[in-house]
């Protein structure tokens, strides 16, 4: 499979058409990095910063989270890094970082809510972000936004880290990009204001799909109701393309659905023009680009809007090979 991939390493990813569709990659864990450069991703859509946490029994100092994150930087220097504020909550835990007991995790505070809840922690890793920044280019990204409260609270405090990095005489990067995650219902359908208060949207769908739908999207036992492919996913998808094409701001896709081949061309034809994948799927889904005109992705999207169940889209899709 990878074999026949191969000669598309120095090829780009662009549409049978000609339209450039940037490909960046998700990174979970340090080994990513390399695997990034391997395919040639054109940057970093998601950087996982978990990760930097999970390896340790306690918070990483402000020091050494500046410290491996630039070790990343660098590597992938001068490719952009969107950096992802602590998930904490959910399905994401940390041994040395008890949250309150809750019957319903997913539905218990997390993300961005939950960093503003412990600023102390938010602030560190702010600052290990903005001192990357100075030599690098980043983008902060926040996760599970909620809504705008989210987005004004947490940009307060990367002006009050602003200030004190100015103070220390430290150099940042003044203007790096402050993104939101897209993964709630509530912050779909809020994509226009939000766009009016950050400079990038990410489109989330591994969680997406799951609050759409009220269906875990760790727990096997619900798995068929877990579905990517439901028409109200699809619904919101395009909404928010067509929200962040009107007010003109990049959105980058960096679900799962976002590396999956088959789910390309509708993908495209649902408005979206950056994905962020795993380093593994980078070639898979540059074939898929370069096999895709917009047009055809366009009538694809098209059609399976007008379909009302699951079932018919993946028909749908199956039908048309893609
Ligand atoms: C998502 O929810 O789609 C996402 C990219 O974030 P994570 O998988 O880390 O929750
Ligand atoms: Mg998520």
């Amino acid at each position: 499979q990878k074999e026949r991939l191969r000669h598309l390493v120095d090829l780009p990813s662009t549409t049978a058409d000609g339209t450039a569709i940037p490909l960046l990659a998700n990174v979970n864990k340090l080994a990513d990095t390399e695997a990034a450069l391997l395919y040639r991703a054109e940057g970093v859509g998601l950087y996982r910063t978990e990760f930097q946490f999970t390896i340790r029994d306690r918070f990483p100092a402000e020091d050494e989270q500046y410290e491996f994150l630039a070790r990343s930087a660098e590597r992938l220097h001068p490719r952009r890094l969107v950096l992802r504020l602590l998930d904490l909550g959910g399905d994401k835990t940390l041994p040395y970082f008890p949250l309150p007991a809750s019957r319903n995790p997913s539905l218990a505070q997390r993300g961005i809510g939950l960093l503003l809840e412990h600023v102390d922690v938010l602030r560190a890793q702010l600052r290990a972000f903005l001192r990357v920044s100075a030599d690098h280019p980043i983008s902060i990204l926040l996760p599970v936004v909620r809504g705008l409260e989210d987005v004004r609270r947490a940009r307060d405090v990367v002006r009050q880290v602003q200030r004190e990095l100015s103070e220390a005489g430290r150099r940042f990067d003044a203007e790096a990009p402050l993104g939101a995650m897209i993964e709630l219902p509530s912050a779909a359908l809020m994509a226009r204001s939000l766009l009016r208060e950050v400079d990038f949207l990410s489109l989330g769908t591994n969680d997406l799909v799951q609050y759409v739908l009220a269906a875990d999207r760790e727990d096997g036992g619900v798995a068929p109701s877990y579905h990517p492919l439901h028409p109200a996913v699809l619904q919101l998808i395009r909404s928010v393309a067509e929200a962040a094409s009107s007010a003109g701001r990049e959105l980058t896709i960096c679900g799962e659905m976002a590396g999956d081949p088959t789910l390309t061309a509708l993908l495209l034809g649902l408005g979206l023009r950056q994905f962020s994948v795993a380093p593994g799927e980078l070639l898979e889904v540059k074939d898929a680009i370069r096999r895709v005109r917009l047009d055809a992705a366009e009538e694809l999207a098209r059609r399976a809007l007008e379909l009302g169940t699951v079932a018919e889209i993946v028909a749908l899709l199956g039908a048309t090979g893609r």
